[in-house]
């Protein structure tokens, strides 16, 4: 007989051995600066790309909507739970997104893992990225139409699997990454819909760490994204046609199911989405310090704020993560599952408050750390 805490304790052993268990360490943030334990760091592992969760105008629109409409929405939104800040809210994510409207889930996690089984199921094909976010898998698994992947960003092999594929299922749906969390490469958005289209499939699109950094020019019938990174906020949305997104309202479950997000959250996802559009050089400002940083290490050049340096050995990346940590330096060790098996890496996320002094600082401690990536 094994006890539920033998059958944890193993498992957690089994991680250990291979580097791979988690733990959770507090953390005080201010702005790009970190405080965990005793200490303070400069964090390049934040996902709010513009410091807009602290920016003021951002916690008075929250604060606002807190004193007015209280911590909580009490209900899902089908019932009393939508609130007025949705609205709004949702109104100019679709204009951001060239369509005709917009939901908002409570996490992009939710979102996705809502989408694919409202659109897909049993019979049908659903084809991503090897590489897109979990939650996309997630969402995929629940559907119970059939996966197949394709690999990283390599339209020919999607056009292969869509051959052999497409004919013996009826719906399709490819999905990728827009910027791909762990890569910060970008997916070839006009080539996939192109042959979405010519597959008689649909594209769904994961904007998460786009939003700001390119625009939604391709064709994408579906765009996914979180209030909870550049927006510095809580929360998720798909924007799509009308139709779509008052079909999904009535039939995804994690959009149904569960209670509206708090006002306040809204409110501030809606004043940062007015901030990013009204100040562009904050983009600007994030991505040039990710390029600059790749170029001073001679990595490829990254299409976002994310730059990974990828080690493979998941001790090395741990060990790049600890020395860099000894200099005041915070950077987000990845190892498997979050990639593939053999690409342990240092993900390291620029944001437009990382001063010049402080990427140097990253730069040269990168350079003399001697652990060939
Ligand atoms: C973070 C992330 C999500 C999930 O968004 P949350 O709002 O944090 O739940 C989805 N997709 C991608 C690509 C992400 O990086």
């Amino acid at each position: 007989m094994t006890t539920l805490d033998q059958f944890a304790r193993n498992r957690l052993t089994e991680a250990e051995s291979r580097h791979q268990r988690r733990m959770l360490v507090e953390s005080a943030r201010e702005g790009v600066e970190v405080m965990q334990g005793e200490d303070w760091y400069t964090s390049f592992a934040c996902n709010d790309y513009f410091g807009l969760s602290q920016h003021p105008g951002v916690i008075g629109a929250a604060t606002s909507a807190l004193d007015t409409y209280g911590a909580g929405a009490g209900a899902s939104r089908l019932i009393t739970g939508n609130h007025p800040f949705y609205a709004p809210l949702e109104h100019a994510l679709a204009a951001h997104c060239r369509k005709e409207a917009a939901l908002v889930f409570g996490s992009g996690y939710l979102t996705n893992l809502g989408i694919l089984p409202a659109l897909v199921g049993e019979g049908d094909l659903i084809l991503t990225d090897k590489l897109v976010h979990a939650c996309i898998l997630d969402g995929a698994a629940l559907s119970g139409a059939t996966l197949k992947r394709f690999r990283h960003n390599d339209v020919a092999h999607a056009q292969a699997l869509l051959n052999e594929h497409r004919a013996s299922h009826n719906r399709a749906v490819i999905v990728t990454d827009h910027i791909f969390s762990m890569d910060g490469d970008r997916a070839p958005l006009a080539e996939l819909a192109a042959l979405a289209n010519s597959h008689d499939a649909w594209l769904m699109a994961d904007d998460a760490h786009g939003l700001g950094f390119h625009d939604h020019e391709a064709p994408v019938d579906i765009w996914m994204g979180t209030l909870s990174k550049a927006l510095g906020s809580y929360g998720g949305y798909v924007a799509a046609s009308r139709t779509v997104i008052d079909y999904l309202l009535t039939s995804a479950r994690s959009f149904m199911f569960t209670t509206g997000l708090p006002p306040a959250n809204c409110a501030a996802a809606l004043k940062a989405l007015d901030i990013v559009k009204a100040e562009p050089e904050r983009t600007a400002r994030a991505q040039n310090l990710a390029v600059k940083t790749a170029k001073a290490l001679g990595l490829p050049l990254p299409q976002s704020a994310i730059l990974p340096i990828i080690y493979g050995d998941e001790e090395k990346a741990l060990a790049a993560g600890e020395a860099l940590k000894a200099r005041g330096i915070l950077a987000m060790a990845v190892r498997p599952p979050t990639v593939p098996a053999g690409t342990a890496r240092l993900r390291l996320a620029f944001c437009s408050q990382h001063s010049d002094e402080q990427v140097e600082q990253l730069i040269s401690a990168l350079q003399s750390l001697k652990v060939a990536a």
